[in-house]
């Protein structure tokens, strides 16, 4: 179906053809018409689906009729960080090129003036994150009774980030007779109570299933111990490894670790940035923007503030720990392989993971295979010899494709990823690289034999999982989900692991 078809302006489609798109996505296809009709819209949709320009540009359409007024936007959009807003204000000025509409971003961390300057002089669009359009409200800035279309933008990460309550504010004091629009890549039950409750006779548009992985992801798992420096090890190994390797976003469960994986990385001659939430934004700005420009092969990220930034092209994902929740997982990985180019996604587990990890497999469907050995052979090795993955970095297989990359060695200290050191710009590398096909690297016998690796995984968990206080702070769906423990499985309850005072004697 082309654009011409879908009902939307000739201001509309000027830009999309300036855009250079030729067709409109699936997400787009289904839901430009029943916007442009007035209709609430359900949309089940992950990012990367074009979700996005699938309400920007009916909006444009219906906004060409009407005019703002001071402190009274006409439409509102809510996105759970301030990257996706800023994100959704760059769609509104690629899209909006024709067209003289007022588009205010109202987010945290930089200064109230401009924004209320910018609300001041009435607001066609304005694209907010929660808590600082409540601040604005509270400080008597901001009206929201004159708003006719509401966007709520990737429901289900608000809820992860304890937004709902803020949401539920700000839809009451948006009029009733408002046109609303509900995205959200999951449909938890939670989501599907708001849903019921925001939406008028919604229309449901769903184009993928929430958990499905894109077949052009190779997916794989590497067995690591579970301290921070064996898994920083292991990183490094990993990433001097990849021979194709043109840029790489590595995730990391906590903010705290973002920065100290990023310092590590740094230190060890890659070059990496970081991006987390309590950077400031003009911090969260510039590491985004080299990364994007591919100035930065590496960067260091938190799942909130990685969420669904539009970064084509980006050859691997990391998982530096195995993310609580199984849809992060898809999330995650889905930074790469977008578009039908191929990408890779290694994920580090460690021992206390395999909770976590049996929810992700059995959340897309399929095992994800192991990367030279699984994590059999670190216990194994840790009860031999003490150390964890030393073996595994010096055999044969390793250090045969240590030597695709470049002759380095794992043990290089000032190695860097090749997208730096192969001449030219990482974006001109990108351009070149080849799509690649899904071959199976040099992967151990037993990663090709499943239910034997598994069933050796779990047995080799459990001292391990003893051993370790388990730290990790657990999400509620992680808890709901995963494979059956025996036992208290790898939890060790809060009051096992305080010390033992002993007595004194006397
Ligand atoms: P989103 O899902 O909104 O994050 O969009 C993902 C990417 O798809 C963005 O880079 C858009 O510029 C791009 N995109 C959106 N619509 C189209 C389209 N109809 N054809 C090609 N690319 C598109």
């Amino acid at each position: 179906m082309p654009f011409t078809d879908l009902g939307l302006s000739e201001k509309v489609l000027n830009a999309v053809q300036t855009a250079g798109y030729t067709e409109p996505t699936p997400i787009q296809a289904e839901a430009i018409p029943h916007v442009l009709a007035r209709r609430d819209v359900l949309g089940i949709a992950q990012t990367g689906t074009g979700k996005t320009a699938a309400f920007t540009l009916p909006m444009l359409t219906l906004l060409e009729n009407g005019r703002a007024r001071a402190r009274m936007p006409r439409t509102l959009i809510l996105e759970p960080t301030r990257e996706l807003a800023a994100q959704v204000v760059e769609n509104f000025d690629r899209y909006g090129t024709n067209h003289k509409l007022n588009v205010a971003l109202i987010i945290g961390g930089v200064s109230f003036a401009d924004q209320d300057a910018k609300l001041m002089r009435g607001t066609d669009v304005l694209i907010a994150t929660p808590g600082r359009l409540l601040d604005h409200f509270e400080r008597g800035k901001l009206l929201l009774t004159g708003v006719e279309l509401l966007v709520i933008d990737e429901a289900d990460r608000m809820l992860d980030m304890g937004f709902i309550p803020d949401i539920e504010r700000i839809v009451k004091m948006v009029p009733f007779t408002r046109q609303t629009l509900f995205f959200s890549a999951t449909m938890p039950p939670e989501i599907e109570r708001l849903a019921d409750m925001f939406l008028h006779n919604p229309q449901r548009v769903e184009v993928a299933r929430p958990a499905s992985t894109a077949t052009t992801i190779t997916q794989r798992l590497v067995a690591t111990g579970s301290e921070g420096h064996a898994k920083r090890e292991r990183l490094r190994d990993l990433i001097r490894g990849e021979g194709e390797l043109n840029n790489g976003i590595i995730f990391c469960n906590r903010k705290r670790d973002v920065a100290l994986l990023q310092k590590s990385l740094v230190s060890h001659g890659f070059d990496a940035a970081a991006l987390h939430g309590d950077m400031d934004q003009r911090a969260r700005t510039t590491a985004l923007d080299a990364f994007r420009a591919g100035e930065t092969a590496l960067l260091v990220a938190s799942d909130v503030a990685a969420r669904g930034l539009d970064i084509p092209a980006v050859s691997h994902v990391f998982n530096f720990d195995v993310p609580h929740h199984p849809e992060d997982y898809v999330h995650r990985i889905g930074r790469t392989g977008r578009a039908g180019r191929a990408g890779t996604a290694y994920t580090l587990v460690s021992p206390e993971d395999s909770r976590s990890l049996g929810a992700i497999e059995a959340l897309i469907g399929q095992p994800i295979p192991w990367f030279d050995g699984d994590l059999s052979t670190v216990a194994e090795t840790s009860s031999e010899t003490g150390t964890r993955h030393r073996g595994r970095s010096s055999d044969g297989r390793r250090s045969g494709r240590t030597a695709k990359a470049g002759g380095r060695s794992a043990g290089e200290a000032s190695g860097r990823p090749r997208a730096r050191s192969g001449g030219g710009t990482a974006a001109a590398a990108r351009a070149e690289t080849p799509p690649r096909a899904e071959t199976p690297r040099a992967e151990s016998p037993r990663a090709e034999s499943r239910p034997h690796a598994e069933t050796r995984r779990v047995e080799t968990l459990r001292p391990e999982a003893r051993r370790e206080p388990v730290r990790e702070e657990r999400g509620r769906r992680h808890e709901a989900e995963g494979d059956t423990p025996i036992g208290l499985g790898s939890h060790v309850p809060a009051f096992l692991l305080r010390p033992v005072l002993a007595k004194k004697d006397k």
